[in-house]
């Protein structure tokens, strides 16, 4: 089986490497680009069997259309998500589509503590601070975590993690769902999204990008939330209305803010840096008040979490080879 893999940085190529050469995967060989999958990039799979993505590429129905032409048959996404995949297209022309459903939930989950943490005590305003020889605290005060609420939106693998996490400070922790997370009862209370919005002190989203939660947090919710909450999307950009979220901000609705994700980002805006373009980014426009934090998607960014990528997706490879179904399957619906 032979894999394009786009959009290929250094860290990529090592981990796979590393687990192809530690691990028996027969058959198995791959080849990297640096360009990202899109309707642009996807005749380079010319002559491959399958090709391996990632959340920023562009797998709509014309990267589709050109890959059936190619004759690829396996889809391989090294990452949780794939709402940039049209999958009608892709069970229109029988390409398979594979994932990576649950690398290491801890490492996000880890990260949206720190991204609230961060925000709730200024940590990037202080760490400048004392660079430049300003020891004074002012601008610097949060508010304890511990016996406050915790509101998670979300209860799969990384909002399940996080729940734990928040349990770990003393908070009292309150979860919405669409399903009931049953490890969780003992110490997660479900309540409606109603409750968590007004209930809760952080507020860290962990649910997918679908339709139905397609701007969930916009200027109704946000006003339903406490004033002085702190709001951390580690989840996907477009769970939150941007626009909504800097009204929101204005208004002094929130102590924190913690992006990982953001609503430009397969736009590409911080790679082109022209000044018209950051002019009009509400991602720039984010970053100029001192309450929010944006770090650029690296919840999954740990040594563990791409070692268990790697080991995913070149497994995933293997079932396709050996017509093998897979819980890694996505299926429409
Ligand atoms: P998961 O599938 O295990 O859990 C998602 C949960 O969301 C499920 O319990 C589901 O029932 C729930 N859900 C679905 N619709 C909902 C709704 N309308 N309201 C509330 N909850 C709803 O997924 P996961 O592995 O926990 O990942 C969650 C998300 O994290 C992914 O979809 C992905 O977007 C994101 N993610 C981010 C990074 C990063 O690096 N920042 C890495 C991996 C995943």
């Amino acid at each position: 089986m032979k894999i394009l893999f786009y959009d290929t940085k250094n860290y990529d190529k090592d981990s796979f490497q590393d687990t192809l050469k530690a691990n028996n995967f027969p058959g198995i060989t791959i080849e990297y680009t640096k360009s990202d999958l899109d309707p642009r990039t996807a005749a380079l799979a010319d002559g491959f069997d399958a090709v391996c993505a990632f959340v920023s590429s562009d797998i709509g129905t014309q990267t589709m259309e050109i890959l059936h032409e190619k004759g690829i048959r396996l889809l391989l996404m090294r990452c949780a998500g794939f709402n940039n995949v049209d999958l009608e297209t892709a069970a229109k022309y029988g390409i398979r589509v594979m994932r990576v459903p649950g690398y290491s939930p801890e490492a996000v989950a880890e990260h949206a503590m720190a991204l609230a943490l961060a925000s709730n005590r200024r940590l990037y305003k202080a760490y400048n601070k004392v660079r430049e020889n300003d020891f004074s605290l002012s601008g610097l005060m949060g508010f304890n975590f511990y016996e406050k609420t915790a509101g998670i939106i979300g209860t799969g693998k990384i909002g399940a993690a996080m729940c734990r996490i928040c349990r770990g400070f003393g908070m009292k922790v309150i979860a919405y769902d669409v399903y009931q997370n049953e490890s969780l009862k003992e110490f997660v209370e479900y309540v409606s999204l109603e409750q968590l919005l007004s209930d809760s002190d952080v507020i860290s989203l962990h649910c997918p990008l679908m339709d139905s939660t397609y701007h969930m947090i916009n200027i109704d919710t946000i006003k339903q939330m406490k004033d002085g909450v702190i709001l951390v999307n580690t989840s996907r950009g477009a769970l939150v209305k941007t626009d909504d979220l800097i009204e929101g901000i204005r208004m002094h609705k929130f102590a924190g803010v913690g992006l990982d994700v953001y609503e430009e980002e397969t736009n590409n805006v911080f790679e082109d840096r022209s000044d018209e373009i950051l002019e009009h980014s509400t991602t720039a426009r984010l970053l100029s008040f001192p309450n929010v934090m944006i770090t650029s998607h690296q919840g999954f960014f740990t040594r563990e979490a791409l070692g268990a990528i790697a080991a995913t997706t070149l497994q995933n490879a293997l079932d396709f080879v050996a017509g093998k179904e897979s819980p890694n399957d996505v299926k429409i619906g």
